[in-house]
């Protein structure tokens, strides 16, 4: 538990380094044992966030350690805990240009770059919710059984993983990503791969990468 505490503030330093939270954005948190969760409390810029500060709270959000105030937001956490048992880490922040793209008609599921199709797959974009509220939660509802990256309706942005490493290296990848994709529609110029050259890097997705993808997370 002590190591994934250091392993959780590392995160929250390098959210932070990377500009992904502003204030007291954002909130990160990993699977502990016995299917508890272990969460940045409420109100801390996640730059100052030490390995102690993490809360200690169940499946249903009831706090079991530590000192703080948890956060509305848990609830997504919570919700891609209790319905993906392979899902160990979850990154939630505001970067910049994910959240721009969030707050847009833009369509992010485009056949322009195999490396998001394959590390991002299909990318959940979210309805907006009210903050605090079950909206927030349920916006993510018809993607959380398939997707690992989310842009929130108006807010900002989430990724999960089999690690919380991991998932936070998706929210670089998704950063990085909606900058190519705001890039692109600033200048109008751009060429999408085609569905068959699409199909062909599916089919050898498993074989050259390892990386198995859903049918509902393809974007073809
Ligand atoms: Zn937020």
């Amino acid at each position: 538990m002590q190591t994934l505490r250091k392993r959780l503030a590392d995160i929250c330093r390098r959210v932070a380094e990377k500009e992904f939270v502003s204030a007291y954005d954002g909130n990160i948190s990993a699977r502990a044992e016995e299917n508890k969760v272990l969460i940045t409390p409420s109100g801390k810029p996640k730059g100052e966030v030490k390995p102690e500060d993490f809360l200690l709270i169940d499946l249903s959000g009831r706090l079991l350690e530590g000192e703080g105030k948890i956060s509305t937001e848990s609830k997504i956490h919570l919700l891609a805990y209790n319905h993906r048992p392979e899902i160990n880490g979850v990154v939630h922040a505001h970067p910049i240009y994910a959240t721009t793209l969030a707050a847009t008609n833009i369509d992010v599921n485009q056949p322009l770059f195999a490396e998001a199709l394959l590390i991002l797959g299909k990318i959940a974009k979210c309805e907006y919710g009210t903050p605090s509220t079950d909206e927030v939660p349920d916006s993510l509802l018809p993607y959380i059984d398939y997707a690992f990256a989310f842009l929130l309706g108006n807010h900002g942005a989430m990724t999960i993983s089999g690690t919380v490493e991991d998932a936070y290296y998706k929210m670089e990848k998704l950063e990085s990503y909606s900058r190519l994709i705001f890039n692109l529609e600033l200048l109008g110029k751009k060429k999408t791969i085609s569905a068959e050259k699409v199909e062909r890097l599916y089919s050898i997705a498993e074989s050259t990468y390892g990386i198995k993808i859903d049918e509902r997370n393809k974007i073809i």
